[in-house]
């Protein structure tokens, strides 16, 4: 019996797993999202939308009621409510694992309990506290809220002693944490899935290149050599065996000028830096998904071809609702907009996926190639 999935979010991960959702219909009916914006990006896709917050726990359970499945493409759902939910709603990735990812420092704690490398850190309890230990790991330091942080809000970088004060009044009110700085040579990425069988497959490991805290492109796979990228999928195939429940997790990692591999963080869900895998790969991350917590066999993670996916984020100067983006047809060039009508500065509004389609293998042009295209794109108001 096909089953109704409920999904906590609607953005465009949301989307992109309903549009995943829709090739299986022989396994899924229906989607509902639960999402606070009317006609979000996971609804425009056809999925049947409950308006609310994401914490609201009467939405929650009013999802669960029309669910058989619940997962989430958001990492600040209601862990507690979504715990309480009771059979015959799955809820997966298991809220338990939800909880400890959301927070930051039993994050980094969970991993290193478990012998998985992670930056130096400690919690942060007050000011004293902080001028106290700031000096444990030398300038600089990342000050970082540990509950609700995105694209970098929630970092701080405290250069010397005089940025102490102001940086803790930054997140005042929030728990805290500090974490050595990592002077990494590459971050990259893996992504992981897990199904409700315990199988487990990753994903070949990619390179992710930030501006601003926020992801701007992803290189599959990663310029590395096969030692390290071998320990970066042992890294994370480590880390989905101590992790429980199912589905897909974006683990993003540090490489050091000495190669060791630190996780930075856990989504608890599809990635941005799995978004080449759409065409790229002979299962997208969406799909895998969604078989993880069917309980399917997992698809293949191989990469057909190299790929480097550039995020489109709205422009600076500019807010508001937009003309329809469109681009050149080419071979191996893929735009996927996120059915977002109101552009705002740095919001992510799509991608576009530049597949290696005559196997050159020449990153460098793939990039270029990238680049260009989204150099090409300009935003008009739409009047
Ligand atoms: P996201 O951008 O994935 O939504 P986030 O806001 O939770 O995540 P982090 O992943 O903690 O933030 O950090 C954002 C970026 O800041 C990282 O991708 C990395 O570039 C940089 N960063 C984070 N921690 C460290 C560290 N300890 N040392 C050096 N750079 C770091
Ligand atoms: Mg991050």
């Amino acid at each position: 019996m096909p089953k109704i999935l409920g999904i906590i979010g609607g953005g465009q991960l949301g989307m992109m797993l309903v549009e995943a959702a829709k090739s299986m219909p022989e396994h899924i009916s229906k989607v509902i999202v639960l999402d606070p914006t009317e006609n979000c990006p996971a609804a425009i896709a056809g999925a049947e939308q409950i308006v609310a917050d994401f914490k609201d726990k009467n939405a929650i359970v009013e999802l669960s009621l029309q669910s058989d499945i619940i997962t989430y493409e958001i990492e600040s759902g209601n862990s507690e409510v979504l715990e309480s939910l009771k059979a015959p709603v799955s809820v997966n990735p298991s809220p338990a694992t939800l909880r400890i990812i959301q927070d930051k420092f039993m994050q980094k704690t969970f991993l290193k309990e478990n012998g998985i490398a992670v930056p130096d850190f400690l919690p942060i309890e007050s000011l004293d506290d902080l001028k106290r230990k700031v000096g444990s790991f030398g300038y600089p330091i990342l000050l970082k809220a540990r509950r609700d942080a995105y694209d970098g809000r929630g970092n701080f970088k405290i250069e010397n002693e005089g940025q102490i004060e102001s940086a803790f009044r930054l997140f005042e009110g929030k728990h805290m944490m500090i974490e050595k700085w990592v002077d990494f040579k590459m971050e990259v990425s893996v992504i992981a899935a897990r199904n409700t069988n315990d199988e487990i497959a990753t994903y070949p490991v990619v390179e992710n290149i930030h501006s601003e805290n926020i992801l701007e492109t992803t290189i599959a796979p990663a310029r590395i050599d096969s030692k390290i990228a071998n320990d970066a999928e042992d890294i994370a195939k480590k880390t989905m065996e101590v992790l429980h429940g199912a589905g897909a997790f974006g683990i993003e990692m540090f490489v050091t000028h000495g190669n060791q591999v630190l996780i930075n963080e856990i989504a608890p869900r599809v990635h941005n830096s799995g978004h080449h895998t759409l065409q790229s790969s002979d299962t997208s991350q969406f799909e895998q998904h969604l078989r993880a917590i069917l309980g399917l066999p997992l698809g293949s993670t191989r990469l057909k071809h190299y790929a480097v996916m550039r995020n489109i984020l709205g422009p600076k100067n500019f807010a508001g609702r937009y003309k329809p983006i469109t681009i050149e047809n080419q071979k191996g060039v893929y735009l996927k907009m996120y059915n977002k009508n109101e552009a705002k500065p740095q919001r992510k509004l799509g991608h576009i996926n530049v597949i290696d389609v005559d196997d050159t293998r020449d990153i460098d042009a793939l990039i270029d190639k990238a680049e260009k295209i989204r150099d090409s794109i300009k935003f008009e108001p739409l009047h």
